[in-house]
């Protein structure tokens, strides 16, 4: 049997845990390095970062630019979109920056994002700024013609309102909507919209019952899969944790001596995960649930990793 590959589509490195820090609070050194070359032992080919603001993804494109397989997004955050308004004197010239990011390293990015709605996260951008810069961004993937990258959070009407008036855009170049944790209906009704729309699970996808029965549904050949690192791993209270094989130890960062571990524990390192961070080598972990909640449908799919790799490529890499 050929070994399975996989591609996260979704890890988000840029974030201060890949630097030690967690909560303000240094614990470790930088250790993004080995993170990556341990994602690779276990099988991922490639690795998509995903920006969230200009600064984040100037930070990102010059982390990808130092490893071969790694791509990012560029795109601003719905919970980040203020910035538009703020960081400059107009919000023309945030967009400008954005542009010229993508341009400037076309090879290395593989989509605009992640932009969207989230509704659960008012506190950090209004709803009405929010979907201005929705709006707004697909001007980013109509002009550098990528894919998009779509963050949705409990805004599915609105969501898929805009999705409709720019519909051009994902026909031509099509779209993830990651994360998914929406019903059956908001999936079906994703994935009526245009043959070029995908959805995006992770181990936030696949927390409780109804999850699972919701991606269920989704066919095989519309399904991406992410880890959203540092965020959204199994664990062991989620409904999916029965169906992992492939089980990391966890490691606890040491509390009362900050930057300790690293020089101590070099060589326990390769199958543990510290403590509360997701590393993408966890990928693996949420195939798995997929394959096994598959496996148990009226027609289950052949060979899922490499359905889920074909998919990927087919947007992500279309030529
Ligand atoms: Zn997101």
């Amino acid at each position: 049997m050929k070994a399975k590959k996989f591609i996260d589509i979704g890890a988000n490195l840029t974030d201060s845990m890949f630097k030690g820090v967690y909560n303000g609070k240094k614990y470790h050194d930088i250790d993004l390095d080995s993170v990556i070359k341990k994602s690779f032992e276990f099988g991922l080919t490639k690795i998509f970062v995903t920006g969230g603001s200009l600064d984040e993804c100037k930070e990102s494109v010059d982390l990808v630019k130092n490893y071969e397989n790694l791509y990012t997004t560029v795109g601003c955050h719905p919970t980040r979109c203020l910035e538009f308004e703020q960081k400059y004197t107009d919000s023309q010239k945030y967009f400008n920056y954005l542009s010229e990011l993508i341009k400037d390293n076309k090879d290395k990015i593989i989509a605009i994002g992640e932009y969207g709605l989230d509704y659960d996260r008012l506190n950090f951008c209004r709803k009405d700024i929010q979907i201005k810069y929705f709006e707004m961004q697909f001007e980013l993937a109509r002009i550098h013609q990528l894919p998009s990258f779509l963050h949705s959070r409990n805004c599915h009407s609105d969501f898929i309102e805009i999705l409709k008036k720019n519909i051009d855009v994902i026909d031509k170049f099509g779209a993830v909507v990651h994360s998914f944790t929406g019903t059956p209906e908001e999936a079906e009704e994703l994935l009526k919209l245009s043959p070029k729309i995908y959805i995006g699970i992770n181990g936030c996808s696949l927390k409780t019952s109804d999850n699972l029965k919701t991606v269920a549904q989704i066919p095989p050949n519309r399904i991406l899969i992410e880890t959203d690192s540092p965020w959204c791993e199994i664990k062991s209270t989620h409904a999916s944790h029965q169906y992992i094989k492939t089980h990391f130890k966890s490691k606890k960062r040491d509390k009362m001596n900050p930057c300790k571990m690293n020089t101590k524990d070099k060589n326990s390192n390769e199958n543990s995960l510290i403590k509360g961070r997701n590393e993408p080598c966890t990928l693996v972990q949420v195939l798995e649930v997929l394959e096994a909640i598959f496996s148990s449908s009226s027609q289950p799919p052949d060979d899922l990793a490499e359905i889920i790799y074909q998919n990927t490529l087919k947007l992500f890499f279309p030529s």
